[in-house]
């Protein structure tokens, strides 16, 4: 298969011949279309890695969506891949907010334009993609909200079933788009820990693929073209600080695993400065920020997890080890934000932009005023904050 590296005008591939996952505690190698879930000796999540040779940033492709960094991901046929036109979003640079934060250049990435108005859709795209490859009988994920409508939505443009578990208060906006492409949608009483037990038992008895955050390689490959986008909208180019707000931690593993192979590729200059990482979470939810203000390299289950920014309400992160390991590597920083911040926040993102701003990306954007205030993230720098999705899924 090696042989089948295309260069066709849309995007040259490595094709999934050349990727094998591994666990990232032990390094347990296994086949890259081998459909597990966690390291059976670790209970930690496999990672996809590229064992061919290295991917050239000429061979990006000039298709509109994430997948003109096919040469940077594992797909089989550039020409083959499922799409609803994911990625390719805007990043759009305010002054007013550069100000309001302290910095001297801010910039904010509207992931809130995707197809399900999210950045669930990139992590979403490729692993149906990858799950319905491997034949499937149907894909089932637990969630807290906007990864159950991407997954909706790229299950029924795949044609595999799909079942979603959502806690009963997830935003009606997106629990109305799971229900509108006609999958199985499931409410549950309590958080996403408690969709999670029964999305795992489901899949137990179903034979259905369970493609829970990082739980499932492939999201994380399809959450790497946040950075490599961001990277080719800055003119191939770190910033020097990153503000995301986290949850089970995919997006933010994708941004530094992308901003990592880039630097070890050559698509940057190799004296570039990798960005420091902010992880942005509620006061009220917050296991990543505790466990990072005390030095520790896993976090403890949150209890009573509460914030109406519905996507960073994950009180037991699968991706701890590896967003506090992405914050060692990057001289990086987190801070929790309280509701009523993020809320102002919310509304001075839509106000002094016209972005339609959802509360994670307020919470972002206050966290990034504070780091800044806190001397965490340097004021003369250049940092970009994530607008994680839309607030219209958010408006009742
Ligand atoms: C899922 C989600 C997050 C958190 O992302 P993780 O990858 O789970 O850390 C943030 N914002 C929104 C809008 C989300 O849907």
């Amino acid at each position: 298969m090696r042989d089948t590296l295309t260069t066709t005008p849309h995007a040259a591939s490595m094709t999934l011949s050349q990727w094998y996952l591994a666990c990232s505690v032990c390094n347990r190698r296994e086949p890259a279309d081998a459909g597990v879930g966690l390291c059976p000796d670790c209970q930690a999540p496999y990672l996809a890695h590229l064992d061919g040779p290295v991917p050239d940033r000429g061979k990006i492709g000039s298709r509109w969506d994430m997948w003109r960094y096919g040469p940077a991901l594992p797909v089989d046929s550039p020409d083959d891949v499922l799409t609803l036109g994911e990625g390719c979003t805007p990043l759009i640079e305010s002054s007013s907010l550069a100000e309001w934060v302290g910095v001297r250049r801010l910039w904010i990435k509207d992931e809130g334009v995707n197809p399900t108005a999210s950045f669930k859709s990139r992590g979403l795209a490729m692993s149906v993609m990858r799950a319905k490859a491997r034949g499937v009988s149907g894909l089932v994920v637990p969630t807290a909200g906007n990864a159950g409508a991407a997954l909706a939505a790229y299950g029924a443009a795949a044609g595999v079933p799909v079942r979603v578990y959502a806690p009963d208060t997830t935003p009606a906006p997106i629990l109305g788009t799971v229900r509108a492409m006609g999958v199985e949608l499931v409410t549950v009483p309590g958080h996403i820990g408690d969709a999670g037990r029964l999305a795992m038992a489901f899949a137990a008895a179903s034979g259905y693929f369970n493609v829970a955050t990082l739980r499932e390689p492939f999201r994380v490959e399809g959450n790497k073209t946040l950075g490599l986008e961001l990277v080719e909208q800055l003119g191939w180019r770190f910033p020097d600080a990153v503000v995301y707000p986290t949850g089970g931690g995919e997006g933010v593993i994708g941004i530094w695993k992308a901003f990592c192979e880039m630097k070890e590729w050559g698509w940057v200059s190799a004296d570039a400065q990798l960005p420091s990482l902010a992880v942005a979470q509620a006061t009220g939810c917050a296991p990543l920020v505790r466990a990072w203000i005390d030095g520790l390299d896993r976090a403890t289950p949150w209890e009573n997890p509460v914030t109406h920014a519905a996507g960073l309400r994950v009180p037991s992160p699968l991706g701890d080890r590896l967003v506090l390991r992405a914050l060692r590597e990057s001289r990086g920083s987190a801070a929790a934000i309280d509701e009523e911040s993020i809320s102002a926040a919310t509304l001075l993102l839509a106000s002094g932009t016209g972005i339609d701003a959802a509360p994670e990306g307020g919470c972002a954007l206050a966290a990034a005023r504070e780091l800044v205030r806190a001397k965490r993230i340097s004021a003369a720098g250049e940092v970009v904050v994530f607008n994680t999705g839309s607030g219209a899924s958010y408006r009742t």
